[in-house]
């Protein structure tokens, strides 16, 4: 609720619905929408980068579509490759596997416990400095 930026055009606008993107662009969203699905009725066999070029949708909404299954094509899911190891990717928008999206959701939750570990490290050496400061001006040593 309330106001939010669009997440096509960035203009502010009041989401009552929950939407994410403001009416003019939703209009237009239904507009590509229409355009892509029309063109893939045509011919289902079109790959992501053809249809973008022959229905002047770009490709990242394409696979918007695809990714919230608006559109449904083999060819265009199959178009969708990992970018990590090349194997068709599981997610069109973040364009991973299912193996490198196991692997990168591993490697980021070790990267924030390394972060986690150095931060109490830090806590612990300023803590340590901080006493040894103390020591040091406690009156009568
Ligand atoms: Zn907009
Ligand atoms: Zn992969």
């Amino acid at each position: 609720m309330g106001l939010t930026n669009c997440a096509r055009c960035k203009r502010l606008f009041q989401n009552a619905g929950g939407g994410v993107i403001c009416p003019d662009c939703l209009e237009q969203d239904e507009k590509d929408f229409e355009t892509v699905n029309d063109a893939l009725r045509e011919n289902p066999n079109q790959a992501v980068p053809e249809l973008a070029e022959s229905t002047g949708v770009s490709e990242r909404r394409i696979l918007r579509f695809l990714e919230e299954g608006r559109i449904l094509s083999d060819a265009v899911a199959h178009d969708v490759k990992c970018g990590r190891c090349g194997k068709p990717a599981i997610s069109a928008t973040l364009r991973l596997c299912e193996s490198c999206s196991e692997e990168l959701a591993r490697e980021s939750a070790q990267a924030a416990a390394e972060i986690k570990k150095l931060q109490a490290k830090q806590a612990v050496s300023t803590h340590d400095l901080l006493e040894k400061k103390l020591g040091k001006n406690r009156p009568g040593s």
